[in-house]
């Protein structure tokens, strides 16, 4: 061992930015009893009682819209700060509060909970599952939780490594838990908020660019029994089926499938239940590998991947399924998620269920037989000719996206047309209000290995957003990638060169958009509330709260919060005030790891807060301006070969890039090019023995030998040196020796 490697963790936990998970427990002052009464009586008459929310969506069908009226066109202008939680964590907030009998409860980072004061925001109890810094290895777009379940005096929650708890809703206490995954062998996660069903619990997990074999469980709400099992993909072949749906959906893919690498199709959100028909709906994932040819060679629609599905939630039986995208391979989730209405539809009052996911369709599905009543894309689209009139099934524009042998120009891309961010629904208005993102992924597949990596990315398909990659061409790719990359017809089927979001307003009985409002950044496509007064509320990365006139589309009020925004903000009242809440701080993808240099995550970093608004409020407190960058610290000599150096980075970019990308010099993981000499020196203890394994970052010593750690930091020596010089020849126009 290097001397230098002797280096105290102690130190170097001073020394690094470093994901911050705040040590705090479980505590409990004191119990409530009748705290958390929601039932099915209550929930169905969620439109008496205006002042709660209480589900993630405020009511069973998920419409992000509430019928409060007190913040208005009018007055909207005067609504200000009126208090603030702090979670104490810098990673990403995507969880909509849930608000009842002036509680409100809300999910954190890897599935802590918080109950606060709803008026005062005076924390009553909080709860850390104390997830272990290793799960993250698993987390694929940041350690993410997107809310909890209240009923009945309990507060449901799964945390990011599968364990779904039941907590005592007026104590924080754990009534009962149980870990719902399978196979810790491979990479499950749990990110989403489970869904009361019934009699059950229920709750999917995250792993479709991993080792997944998507599965949904339903618990018994009481004692957290196992009720049933869903999962939604074959398993192997060579044992029986779990349940029948599996014997249908095993003919659409070929025997020779990859079944020992999981195959996808995660339910990792998007989950909402009709207490009337007793079906619960889940939306599934991409299937895995991306490419079909090495996923299941011979073809096939691949069942049940990227699918709405109807599943009995007493029986666990599937009542209905509709595949938006057959044979996927452009990452097409369909999780997105989905709202229960009562629409209007040639004069019929049709109960409906409405789901934009990223494929681009706007669907509108009867949710008890699962007819598509209509279909129609809202963004541009290249990867179908349209759907069947009859069917609705995609008509797959194989020549235009197939990308086995050439890279191809994929729209939307990867990110989708429309992700987990919450859209609206106003019974108001009659619009869906949804956050959109146009723009194309370059998809190839540059190796054709695909030995299974055990709770590893295992998506082998390399995707660049088109925007990013013609300012930044990739290294180390193989010459005839580099060739077709740079082929001047690669994008011309393309709509739009670039990536750009939008605010949406949906007519979905009419099927066309009806206002577009321009995000000012591309990743301003936070989660959407709509309110009876004629409101839409939606965050954005700048850190502002943006009011909308939810029949045109108007600007009318913005708040600067000093904080980056995606989540969904909600409302409620509490007495005679209403109030407006929502969960800042960025994360979800590469987000919270390279914020944008004009966001607030930027510019006051990525402080977890739960902000909340009222009428005549003040001015919002804002996180203090960070200091200026400090320049690029000389990194130690080089002395690997090249091939070295491309082997580090062939290596980084499978095991590390997910959350350093050394992009941006700010971000809640460090940016790997700016290490000071202290880290270089514990550059093996941290990566191989977790020397910074208690603040989140993973160990890697059953996945990386020495050589390949010492390829991996000479590739990260290199890209400081690349920055180092930069700065200097800006600075001076010299360039030092190396
Ligand atoms: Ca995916």
């Amino acid at each position: 061992m290097k001397t230098s490697a002797r280096i105290a963790a102690g130190l170097l936990l001073a020394l690094l930015l470093a994901v911050a998970c705040d040590s705090r427990t479980t505590h409990s002052p004191g119990t409530t009893p009748s705290a958390g009464q929601i039932d099915r009586a209550r929930l169905l008459a969620a439109n008496s009682e205006p002042q709660s929310w209480l589900t993630a969506g405020r009511d069973f069908g998920k419409s992000h819209y509430s019928p409060l009226t007190q913040i208005n066109k009018d007055n909207v202008r005067s609504v200000g700060f009126a208090w603030e939680y702090q979670t104490h964590t810098n990673r990403g907030l995507q969880a909509t509060p849930i608000v009842v009998d002036g509680v409100m409860y809300t999910s954190g980072v890897a599935g802590r909970v918080y109950a606060l004061d709803a008026a005062t925001g005076k924390e009553l109890w909080s709860f850390d599952p104390q997830v272990d810094g290793q799960v993250s290895r698993k987390a694929c777009c940041d350690i993410v939780n997107r809310g909890v379940a209240v009923w009945r005096g309990k507060v449901y929650v799964a945390a990011l490594d599968g364990r779904l708890f039941a907590l005592d809703a007026g104590s924080g206490a754990i009534l009962w838990q149980t870990d719902t995954v399978i196979d810790h062998a491979r990479g499950y996660t749990s990110t989403g908020a489970p869904e009361i069903a019934g009699s059950n619990i229920v709750i999917g997990n995250a792993g479709g660019e991993y080792d997944a074999r998507g599965y949904i469980s339903a618990y018994n709400l009481d004692d957290g029994s196992l009720s049933w099992r869903f999962f939604t993909v074959p398993g192997d072949p060579r044992k029986p089926f779990e349940h029948p749906e599996l014997e249908l959906a095993a003919r659409t893919w070929d025997p020779a499938s990859r079944w020992e690498l999981g195959l996808g199709a995660p339910v990792w959100d998007g989950m909402v239940y009709d207490p009337a028909l007793d079906l619960l709906y889940i939306a599934t994932g991409n299937a895995l590998p991306w490419s079909q040819g090495k996923r299941s060679p011979a073809g096939g629609d691949n069942l049940f991947a990227c699918s709405v599905l109807a599943i009995n939630a007493t029986t666990g039986r599937m009542a209905w399924y509709y595949q938006e995208v057959p044979a996927d391979q452009w990452d097409y989730d369909s999780n997105a998620p989905m709202i229960l209405a009562d629409l209007t539809i040639g004069g019929q009052k049709r109960a409906v269920l409405m789901h934009a996911p990223k494929n681009g369709f706007f669907y509108v599905f009867d949710r008890k037989t699962g007819e598509v009543i209509s279909a129609k894309n809202f963004v541009p689209v290249n990867w179908t000719k349209g759907l069947d009139p009859k069917t609705f099934k995609p008509i797959i524009d194989r020549e235009a996206v197939d990308y086995a042998g050439t890279p191809k120009a994929v729209y939307p891309w990867g990110g989708g047309a429309h992700g987990w961010a919450p859209m609206a629904y106003s019974t108001q208005t009659g619009l869906v209000y949804l956050p959109v993102t146009e723009g194309a992924n370059i998809l190839f597949d540059a190796t054709d290995r695909i030995e299974r990596r055990p709770a590893l990315t295992n998506s082998v398909t390399s995707s660049i957003a088109l925007g990013a990659f013609r300012s930044m061409p990739p290294a180390n790719l193989p010459a005839r990638i580099k060739t077709a990359l740079a082929a001047p017809d690669l994008t011309r089927n393309v709509p739009h060169k670039g990536l750009r979001s939008y605010l949406d307003a949906w007519d979905p009985v009419r099927q066309q958009r009806v206002w577009r409002v321009e995000m000012a950044n591309l990743f301003d496509r936070g989660g959407v509330l709509a309110v009876g007064s004629g409101l839409v509320a939606q965050g954005n990365m700048a850190g502002l709260l943006n009011f909308h006139d939810a029949t045109n589309g108007a600007l009318l009020h913005s708040i600067d919060t000093g904080s980056s925004i995606v989540a969904a903000p909600m409302t409620y009242s509490i007495g005679t005030e209403q109030y407006l809440a929502v969960m800042a701080s960025v994360g979800g993808g590469p987000l919270s790891f390279n914020p944008p240099p004009d966001s607030a995550a930027f510019k006051r970093g990525n402080l977890g807060r739960v902000l909340v608004f009222k009428l005549g409020g003040g001015e919002t407190p804002k996180p203090a301006l960070l200091p200026p960058v400090a320049p690029t610290p000389q990194p130690p000599p080089l002395s690997a070969s090249a091939d070295e150096i491309a082997r580090g980075a062939s290596l980084f970019a499978q095991n590390c890039s997910r959350c350093h990308a050394n992009v941006s010099t700010r971000g809640s993981t460090p940016d790997l090019r700016r290490m000071s000499a202290a880290t270089h020196a514990a550059f093996e203890q941290i990566v191989l023995k977790g020397a910074l394994r208690p603040r989140g970052m993973p160990q890697w010593d059953d996945v990386l030998s020495e050589s390949d750690t010492q390829a991996i930091h000479a590739h990260l020596i290199s890209l400081g040196w690349e920055a180092f010089r930069q700065e200097s020849e800006q600075r001076s126009g010299t360039s030092p020796a190396r």
